[in-house]
């Protein structure tokens, strides 16, 4: 089969080349024909090697729908022909994160495929403890709706939710990217009715504008944006911040735009560490919550996508056939024609 594939020997460290067909290696194993993929922030930067413990010489890619075409003899929930979503970290189901619901926290999971196996930009994938793994589709989700339940969608979910939304809260949120307009999404569908998209890239903003995911949109290089968050909240701030941006200047922002009392989710993931100036932000009495990706609520996403609440199409500005795939991670990285994100197609 062709897969895209991670190693340092070759010139740019990934390649599309022929592989073996994946087969069930333990009883709670699923094998899934991938019909549509994606390609995360993530894939480069195990590519430019920020990933230590990405191991060489295995296939890219976490983000993928499919079909199962072998179970392990262990395998409960899930036959031959189901079409599935896929949770991006693997996850038992049964340590003591997990029984809690924190399944990217889990004992003998995390994120595995496409960093320490075998990942999904290829025709097959085997997905190890796959009832977790994999969620049934109804027939009303098409592949493309489904494509980012695992892993953005889940993200920006896991922001809005941290957030505790009430109703008239105003809601900022930092970063137009892929999770931040899933944050932006998912806020609204948790009831946000004051939501301010915050971002630099005009582009991005005109994106979320044109689907009318919030109710003002905020580009700092055109103004003071603590001071333009002020004028829409009264002098007082926003009561939730979702920081997605991840940015060098963003966490400080984050805190610094909230109002005091506020809930702070950091959904963002940065390249270094960030400061927490606790001299300056003393009697702000703020609440930070960290995280992302906890695909605990891949079911729920899956009916909300089902009853048209949420729909993320619009986040698949490009799509590639899998034997392009080199082409597609260049266009993905160089941002080129406004590119978000990628659908693989077999
Ligand atoms: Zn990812
Ligand atoms: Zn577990």
């Amino acid at each position: 089969m062709k897969a895209l594939v991670y190693d340092t020997d070759f010139e740019k460290h990934y390649n599309l080349i022929e592989r073996e067909k994946p087969t069930i290696i333990n009883p709670k194993d699923a094998i899934v024909e991938v019909t549509m993929s994606s390609i995360c922030t993530s894939d480069l930067h195990i590519i430019h090697g920020q990933v230590p413990r990405a191991n060489n010489n295995i296939v890219l890619g976490h983000e993928y729908v499919g079909k199962v075409i072998e179970v392990g003899s262990e395998v409960k929930t899930l036959k031959i022909g189901d079409r599935v979503s896929a949770n991006c970290e693997t996850f038992c189901g049964e340590c003591f994160f997990c029984k809690k619901g924190f399944i990217n926290n889990c004992e003998k999971g995390g994120w595995e495929i496409g960093c320490r196996i075998d990942g999904c930009q290829a025709e097959y994938v085997r997905v190890p403890l796959a009832d977790q793994g994999l969620n049934k589709l109804p027939d009303n989700v098409s592949d493309k709706n489904a494509l980012f339940i695992g892993d953005i969608l889940a993200t920006g979910y896991f922001g809005a939710e941290m957030c505790e939304i009430q109703n008239e809260d105003t809601i900022a949120i930092i970063g137009c990217g892929p999770v931040g307009l899933c944050a932006m999404i998912c806020a609204k569908v948790l009831g946000a009715t004051n939501i301010i998209a915050i971002d630099i890239e005009q582009t991005r903003l005109d994106l979320a504008k044109s689907q009318n995911l919030a109710t003002h949109y905020i580009n700092p290089q055109n103004c003071n944006l603590e001071e333009e968050i002020k004028k829409l909240t009264q002098n007082r701030g926003a009561d939730k911040v979702i920081e997605a941006a991840g940015a060098n200047n963003t966490f400080e922002l984050s805190w610094k735009i909230a109002r005091p009392n506020a809930i702070i989710a950091v959904v963002a993931l940065y390249e270094e560490n960030q400061t927490l100036p606790l001299p300056s932000m003393y009697g702000k009495n703020l609440t930070f919550k960290t995280g992302g990706i906890d695909a605990i609520h891949s079911d729920k996403l899956i009916d909300l996508i089902s009853q048209g609440k949420i729909n993320t199409d619009f986040l698949v500005t490009h799509t590639f056939k899998l034997e392009n795939i080199m082409e597609a991670y260049k266009t993905f990285e160089a941002k080129k024609d406004g590119c978000i994100k990628i659908a693989i197609e077999k």
